[in-house]
């Protein structure tokens, strides 16, 4: 316990809560000392009106999370030969997923061999910090939460960063990687999507912003002055990044084929809530923008050309055009792929793939010709692969459910419930300086969504 730190009210080990909403992990231990909260502070004496530091919802969205569970009854057993000679699992993909399902997988069996293969370092840090780091004050060299390493340790597995899955061989069970090949008996894809660019954004000419070591670059060709940055795409993404681009003092474009930003969630009074509130920023929304080309100018600065011949200049230019999985592993395994939604089609219960054998979670897979690229599903697919893979019949399975949207535009925050789609008939239901909410309802008049945006208590500028 740091200094400062208040003892525990009781002698019970401190617990872990997730919020359901972006995945922010509630240590009991740390506390929330921003947020009010000393070190030690137990989530029963939290005041219910107290907010996610990441995301904003209260203290009702948050869940018992299992990691501190695995450490206690993982720690103390060694990992047998079983794991030198055996081809137990093999796991691809080192986000959220990929370390979520090596954790159910330990905490069921403590000598199971697994092995994670990730394309990247794998250290483990919360992906929506991303789009928020400027209004909180983070250092983006300083968000990883566990190095890959000390992970590695505490799971007790076979680490293989930097290492890209190339293809998998289902008669021999093995997967080649950039750093050899692997037996496995399992196998567990976990290796997200990659941001769809149109071919009017060339990749290299364009940053996209789906994972840390982007965001560093990205950040640290920011860091050196304030710039004029156009964001393609005013989704989720495109839309918290430039609120928080533009809290660092950038100039931002928000360009987006609608007529509003979050077309696709929100409903237009909403919208135009918000972009109200970014009047106070240095952003500007230009809708019915559809991108012809990105070129780069002699001066090293991008010229973004729209197809009705308009143009910008900018600094920086960010695709924020959404997501689709590579399908090149589930070619090579003959998987069925969703080319609709860009996912691997998987069983719903327990994330099986057309191969027994194989299962895949996270971001790379669609459920119901559905992509889920949520934090939330993630811990639930986890424990309904790792509890199929381990032969544990009473394994919860696996059920595809509506869970809180938080639009991290900290301007003005906009939380989600329910059956979410911009169109639809929404009606406002209070409508005050403060707060803007609204009720979705279908043909019965029965209320299948809500929203709430409020305006926080006050937005202070932060240098980059
Ligand atoms: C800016 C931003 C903000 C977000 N905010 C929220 C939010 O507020 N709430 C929310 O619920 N969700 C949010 N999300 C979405 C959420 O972060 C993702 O759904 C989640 O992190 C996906 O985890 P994943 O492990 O499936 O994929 P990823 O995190 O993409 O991990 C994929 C892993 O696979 C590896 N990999 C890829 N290809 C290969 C290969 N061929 N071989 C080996 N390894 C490979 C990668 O290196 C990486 O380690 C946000 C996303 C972004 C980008």
């Amino acid at each position: 316990m740091s200094a400062g730190a208040q003892p525990a009210a009781n002698d019970a080990a401190f617990r872990q809560f997730i919020c359901r909403a972006c995945g922010y992990v509630y240590d009991e231990a740390k506390g929330d000392p921003d947020g009010g909260l000393p070190p030690g502070t137990r989530y029963d004496d939290i005041p219910d009106d107290w907010a996610c530091p990441l995301c904003g919802v209260t203290k009702a969205e948050f869940e018992p999370y299992v990691a501190s569970t695995v450490q206690r009854a993982a720690a103390p057993v060694a990992v047998t030969g079983r794991g030198r000679h055996e081809p137990g699992v093999v796991i691809v993909g080192g986000g959220r997923a990929g370390w979520q399902v090596a954790q159910a997988l330990r905490e069921r069996d403590a000598a199971l061999p697994i092995t994670l293969v990730a394309a990247c370092s794998a250290d483990v840090y919360d992906k929506p910090t991303l789009s928020v780091a400027i209004a909180r004050g983070l250092d983006p060299h300083r968000i990883v939460r566990e190095s890959a390493a000390e992970a590695a340790k505490r799971l007790r597995l076979q680490l293989v960063p930097e290492a890209i899955a190339v293809r998998i061989d289902t008669v021999a069970r093995t997967l080649r990687t950039t750093r050899g090949t692997l037996r496995w008996r399992k196998l567990v894809l976990a290796h997200g999507a990659a941001p769809r660019l149109p071919a009017a954004l060339p990749p290299q000419q364009v940053w996209r912003v789906n994972d840390l070591a982007a965001y560093r670059r990205l950040r640290d060709v920011l860091a050196t002055r304030p710039q004029r940055v156009v964001i393609v795409g005013a989704g989720l993404v495109g839309s918290e990044l430039a609120n928080d681009l533009a809290l660092g003092g950038h100039a931002v474009t928000l360009l987006d084929v609608q007529p509003r930003p979050l077309a696709a969630l929100l409903p237009a009074p909403a919208s135009q809530r918000l972009l109200a509130a970014w009047a106070a920023l240095p952003i500007a929304f230009v809708g019915g923008a559809q991108v012809a080309g990105v070129e780069t100018r002699a001066d090293g600065t991008r010229r973004v050309a729209l197809a009705d011949g308009r143009t910008w200049d900018a600094d920086q230019v960010i695709a924020a055009t959404g997501l689709a999985a590579p399908d090149r592993l589930a070619r090579s395994a003959g998987l069925a792929f969703d080319r609709g939604c860009g996912g691997i089609v998987v069983e719903p219960a327990t994330l099986r793939t057309a191969h027994p054998d194989i299962h895949a979670l996270g971001d790379c897979v669609a459920v119901g010709g559905q992509a889920s690229r949520f934090i939330e599903p993630i811990a639930r697919q986890a424990q309904a692969i790792a509890g199929a893979i381990c032969g544990d019949d009473a394994a919860a399975a696996y059920v595809p459910k509506a869970v809180p949207l938080r639009v991290k535009t900290t301007s003005l925050p906009i939380t989600l419930q329910g059956s979410i789609a911009g169109e639809g008939d929404w009606r406002i239901v209070a409508d005050t300086p403060r707060e803007l909410r609204m009720q979705r309802v279908d043909v019965d008049g029965t209320v299948i969504a809500t929203l709430v945006a409020s305006a926080p208590p006050a937005v202070l500028p932060r240098a980059a």
